[in-house]
């Protein structure tokens, strides 16, 4: 089999795969993945996302044709309706009617054609994009400090660091391979490490120096710091004089108090002040937040002060969330970019109209998420196209956009999967191709551009998102400006459009792109921008000289005694974003069967809240419930979700129900990140567990979630379950010859249902009281023949097997006994441990949760002894 050398489908690290096809037939494709030796982002290394992206490339799920309210119609049909339903809201309303909300999935090619037609020929700015949820605030903070939005550092400034601050990243499970770089360089050089975090993440346990701030604190932390660094005299006054601009009185209004501890600022100061070769990577944490614009520039002005910019192992490093969120800031697929690092200046659309001769070019910016949303919501925007994204549950105040859609006269949906959250308040779907069956480039978190290519033939009647949009825009009569045959001549277009960007000072450049043949197109090594150090010698300012930006820490907060908590909302290691994909892996969804609610001891027992008990999230703007996971992790005062379960997958879990609307002034990012929210015991009168075949949507429940289990081609889902009423089993269990158990006494019942030909097809566990089985085992035996009666109801085995444990490595199938085991027996290191059972030694996403075992198991031995 051909090895086909792409890109991987999620995070912003952009690792390089090669894949070698082994299926193709339409339902039973199948592709082995590893990580491609000869690209620079990874070298080899894939994370268990990665790793396991052959679980989902099967067609569960997709949306294989044109669909207008329920009904199938062909391509003609639905790209008619969409050009004539925008045609007529633009004559009725005017162009800002119509917006796109497009997303960091999208190719570097989709996104520049998607641009094109609003901007330049519909003639509004209202395309935005989920990167605004992701990382709109560093991409403010670098046009503010920088003049362009440019990432100063590459991925080898990792590797060249003598220090790394972590600044609201759990790069651990968020970026797991630029962890993995991360633990090499510290293996191979000793690098010095800081986490500042609210939360004790693996990441930050990992840590030489862990500093827990409050929420939002980042500001504050780091203008004391660069006043600490003035007075240690560790600033660089001669960089300073040649490369920035200070504002008057910027040194004499600098905030003193850190906010943290002064015992560990004291260590943090030290370690910045011995360290000139300090890389400061900041992700989520930092932008995802009421004032994470400034928390970019906190970080760059200490760079900038320090000389710590423009040179190995320096830098201010924002790294994205998504595959190509950097691809969508280039073409301008935000709302407040015009193209190409291009701005709304005269001069610049009038360069910008005439390349694209362009009819109607958009007069400034366009609406920004939340505003889009709002302007959806109250009418002023009565068509809205969604491609390759959900925000019916990722925008915050998530009931609030679902309101919007619901009201919207024409909403548009493409997207490969056919029933969304989002999909289900489409007038009109359109199917897209997904990862493996698109082609063209994504640029990653270090300006690296690299091809994802096509590994199977689009299914069903799906086409790339590029060729919708263009098909659309000749519907509207603009064919000639949209007459791309290919993604290379879209590329082609594109790089030669940056030539624009350098007329207006900016370093952004692809025109060597814009003669390339489709042949070496094809062929396209990954490569990168700007080269390593893009902002050694000036910056694309009028001036050539970097911006320091005079900041004010948000003042203290007064805790509203009715939500007395701060919530804070992030990823799991192995879910990517709303579970479209990563759901439907057995493998990835081992790691975190279920939503939980992270709190420290001292709230859990303030509110009575019970380890493993439900509990209801309840802030401004709504309410969901999760199981509780008790953790000295957690701040005292501060509680944390994840934000990907979906309807489909859970009725009470849905994360984005619960941050309001609070934007950044400066770039409109949301702050999910911290919003006042109070935390309630959940009582039901009964709880269960479903494993079964099939996918029933539950009904009249207090609560459920569900994730995938068993193997890829006979699995299914595992249910629990949580309610007040009534239980309707036949709602819940699929027709088949039942074996049932019950013990009213004991509030207990059991039902296994066998399928036509004998195998397990579901078993329903419920108690009132007590406590309910282990689920692995019996999630193991759906689709199985011949399992023992006493055993389906008993929930084990007649000889127990070995008791495993937690699974901790994916990969080999190692649980926490074996490795607490090794660690006891005297593998004191991950090294250790990998050697004596395997774990940890493939992807290694789970050697963070080793060491936290080995950690937790020596203390135990030094306890015993
Ligand atoms: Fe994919 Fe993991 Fe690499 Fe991110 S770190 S690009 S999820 S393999």
């Amino acid at each position: 089999m051909d090895k086909i050398r792409t890109t991987c489908a999620y995070c912003g690290v952009g690792c390089g795969i090669t894949a070698e096809v082994t299926g193709s037939v339409t339902g039973a494709r199948s592709v082995v993945i590893r990580g491609d030796a000869d690209h620079p982002a990874n070298a080899g290394r894939l994370c268990s996302k990665g790793t396991h992206l052959g679980e989902t490339v099967g067609l569960e799920g997709r949306l294989l044709a044109p669909i207008i309210g329920d009904a199938a119609v062909g391509w003609d049909v639905a790209l008619d309706a969409v050009a004539e339903r925008m045609r007529t809201t633009i004559a009725e309303h005017g162009p800002d009617s119509v917006a796109f909300y497009v997303s960091g999935q999208l190719l570097t090619e989709d996104y520049y054609v998607a641009n094109k037609l609003m901007k330049g020929f519909i003639g509004s700015g209202n395309i935005d994009t989920n990167s605004r949820l992701c990382m709109a605030s560093a991409v403010a903070a670098h046009t503010r400090a920088f003049g362009e939005d440019l990432v100063p550092c590459t991925y080898d400034d990792l590797d060249a660091a003598d220090l790394i601050l972590l600044v609201g990243s759990n790069t651990a499970w968020c970026h797991p391979v630029i962890w993995q770089r991360i633990e090499a360089a510290r293996a191979a050089r000793g690098t010095r490490l800081v986490v500042i975090d609210p939360r004790r993440t693996e990441t930050a346990e990992q840590a030489d120096l862990h500093v827990a701030l409050a929420p939002d604190g980042d500001v504050a932390l780091f203008t004391a710091l660069l006043a600490e660094m003035r007075a240690r005299g560790a600033t660089d006054e001669a960089y300073l004089a040649d490369h920035a601009e200070t504002p008057e009185d910027f040194w004499a209004d600098l905030n003193p108090a850190p906010g943290v501890d002064a015992g560990v600022f004291a260590q943090l100061a030290d370690l910045v002040a011995a360290h000139p070769r300090m890389v400061t990577l900041f992700s989520q944490g930092a932008n995802q937040s009421l004032s994470g614009t400034d928390k970019g520039n906190a970080i760059i002005n200490l760079h900038l002060a320090m000389g710590r910019i423009g040179q190995p192992g320096c830098g201010p490093f924002s790294i994205t969330g998504q595959p190509n969120a950097m691809g969508g800031r280039e073409v301008g697929g935000l709302a407040n970019m015009l193209a190409c690092h291009l701005g709304f200046a005269d001069d610049e659309r009038a360069d910008v109209a005439a390349f694209w001769n362009a009819p109607n070019l958009c007069a400034g910016p366009g609406l920004k998420a939340v505003e889009m949303f709002r302007a959806v919501h109250d009418g002023r925007i009565k068509f809205l196209w969604v491609m390759a994204t959900n925000p019916a549950v990722s925008m915050p105040d998530a009931t609030f956009v679902r309101e919007a859609l619901a009201r919207c006269p024409t909403v548009v949906v493409s997207d490969c999967i056919a029933d969304t959250d989002t999909a289900r308040f489409a007038h009109i779907r359109l199917p897209a191709l997904g990862w493996g069956e698109k082609d063209g480039t994504v640029t990653n978190s270090e300006r690296r551009i690299s091809r994802q290519r096509a590994l199977f033939a689009p299914p069903g009647a799906a086409r790339a998102d590029w060729r919708i949009i263009c098909d659309v825009a000749a519907r509207m009569g603009w064919g000639e400006a949209f007459a791309f045959a290919s993604p290379a001549a879209i590329w082609r277009e594109y790089a030669a459009m940056t030539a624009l960007a350098g007329r207006h000072g900016k370093l952004l450049d692809l025109t060597p792109h814009a003669a390339l043949s489709d042949a070496d197109y094809a062929a396209m090594q990954p490569f990168q921008w700007g080269g390593e150090h893009p902002l050694r010698r000036r910056f694309p300012t009028p001036s050539g000289r970097a911006r320091l930006v005079s900041l004010t820490p948000p003042s203290p907060e007064v805790r509203d005694p009715a939500f007395p908590l701060r919530l804070n909302t992030g990823r799991y290691r192995d879910q990517w974003h709303t579970m479209t994909r990563t759901g439907l892996s057995p493998t990835l969804s081992t790691h975190r069967r279920e939503p939980l609610l992270e709190v420290h001891p001292d709230d859990a027992a303030a509110q009575g809240l019970a380890d493993g008990g439900l509990a209801r999230v309840e802030t401004a703007s709504g309410s969901a419930t999760f199981r509780v996971c008790v953790t000295a992790g957690q701040r005292p005062g501060d509680i944390f979700v994840p934000m990907h379960w979906t309807d489909l997958m859970g009725n009470e879990a849905r994360a984005n129900r619960l941050p309001g609307q609070g934007v950044d002034p400066h770039s409109g990012q949301p702050g999910f990140k911290n919003t006042p929210a109070r935390v309630l015991p959940v009582s039901p009168a009964w709880r269960g567990f479903l494993a079964t075949c099939a996918a029933p949507e539950p009904t009249g429940m207090l609560w459920w979630s569900r994730a995938r289990v068993g193997h890829e081609d006979s699995g299914g889902w595992l249910y629990e379950l949580a309610g007040d009423g009534a239980v309707d089993c036949d709602a819940l269990l699929p027709p088949g010859a039942r074996l049932e158990a019950s013990d009213p006494a004991r509030g207990m019942r059991r039902i296994a249902v066998r399928g036509p030909d004998g195998t397990l097809a579901a078993a329903l566990y419920l108690t009132r009281s007590g406590q309910l089985p282990a689920r692995d085992w019996v999630a193991a035996q759906l689709g199985l023949p011949d399992v023992a009666p006493t055993e389906l109801l008993a929930a084990r085995p007649s000889t127990p097997l070995p008791e495993r444990g937690a699974l901790i490595c994916l990969c080999h199938g190692i649980g926490e006994r074996a490795i607490a085991a090794a660690a006891r027996a005297g593998a004191g290191t991950v090294a250790a441990v990998g050697e004596a059972t395997a774990a940890g030694t493939n992807c290694g996403s789970c050697r963070p949760a080793i060491a936290r075992l080995i950690g937790t198991a020596l203390s135990r031995n030094t306890e015993a002894a």
